[in-house]
């Protein structure tokens, strides 16, 4: 008789995510009550790209819904760079605005690096400030990365061991490989990270030995069943919209081939419903700490 497939578990991102959502909503009703302002946070949006647009929509949905203010401040792709500072320094300088993203991709005349490094680091609730990424790799209290952040606490959440368990983390980008294979090798997280990226060699093979997957690649269904060992856990960072014919005109998917790889992991995180409404909250998350100072005191 042949052994019945166990189903992976789902890391339901979207459940976890609503559950942290409503623990913020309390702590901003009780702040409320106590006659104070809410938390403000704000989000700069220059130009019209769709997907930026569509972040930016569910942020300020998702701020609304826990009850912060919620502001975008829209800027047309022809922005020069010295207009876009002076709007950060207005920002910054700003006592009712507690935190506040600068939507990346940027136009191409703008240095996004310069823009960055001119957020104010206690403002800085994407975590993406020189200090702030300093202070992470020293363990410092500090804003994390919000996608890195996420997944941290999906991880958590979801009680997945990571202690001792080897981690390999698909792509170095500054906004979520590095600092995620920074975050999984903390103390707390313990696990062993090998970062990968388009250099690596043997990727399949050092994939195949891992415990724990996070693919951030940008490339969809990357990650196929031959990489996978056999009681994974996956972790798809990707987002990736491929046109189809049905009325959205598009379905959503991730790095990761899921019906193939769901085959052999434990855990898997599904696209969409796993890291993205992660993302979002772990922006929220930073930016209470902001109106709370819990970071800069
Ligand atoms: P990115 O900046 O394009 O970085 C991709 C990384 O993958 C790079 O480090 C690159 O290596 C590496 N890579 C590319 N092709 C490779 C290959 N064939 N073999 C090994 N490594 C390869 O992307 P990102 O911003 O980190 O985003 C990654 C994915 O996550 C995207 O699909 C993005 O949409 C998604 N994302 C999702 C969320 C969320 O909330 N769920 C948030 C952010 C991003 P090199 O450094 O050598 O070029």
């Amino acid at each position: 008789m042949q052994e019945q497939r166990k189903e992976p578990i789902l890391i339901d991102g979207k459940t976890i995510a609503s559950t942290i959502k409503e623990e913020i909503k309390k702590e901003v009703a009780d702040i409320l009550d106590h006659g104070q302002r809410p938390p403000h946070l704000v989000a700069v949006l220059v130009g019209e790209d769709g997907a930026s647009l569509s972040y930016v929509k569910s942020k300020e949905k998702q701020s609304q819904e826990v009850g912060f203010t919620s502001s975008v401040y829209r800027f047309p792709a022809t922005i020069t760079e010295e207009e876009l500072l002076q709007t950060i320094d207005f920002l910054n300088n700003d006592d009712e605005v507690d935190g506040y993203i600068v939507q990346m991709p940027l136009p191409k005349h703008i240095d996004e690096k310069k823009v960055i490094a001119h957020i104010d680091p206690k403002k800085d609730v994407d975590g993406f400030h020189p200090i702030n990424a300093g202070r992470m790799l020293l363990s410092l209290p500090s804003y994390l990365p919000a996608t890195p952040c996420g997944i941290v606490t999906l991880l958590e959440r979801a009680n997945i061991e990571t202690a001792g368990k080897s981690c390999v983390v698909l792509g170095r980008s500054d906004i979520v490989g590095t600092p995620m294979a920074v975050l999984m090798s903390r103390k707390g997280m313990d696990a062993t990270v090998t970062l990968c990226h388009s250099k690596t060699k043997g990727l399949k093979e050092i994939c195949a030995q891992a415990d724990i997957i996070i693919a951030a690649i940008g490339k969809p269904a990357f990650v196929t069943e031959d990489m996978v060992k056999e009681g994974a856990v996956v972790i798809d960072v990707g987002i990736h919209r491929i046109k189809d014919d049905s009325e959205k005109g598009y379905y959503v998917t991730g790095d990761v081939d899921f019906e193939n790889v769901k085959k052999k992991c434990s855990y898997i995180t599904p696209v969409p419903g796993g890291v993205g409404p992660m993302t979002i909250v772990s922006l929220l998350t930073n930016t209470l700490k902001a109106y709370k100072k819990e970071i800069y005191k």
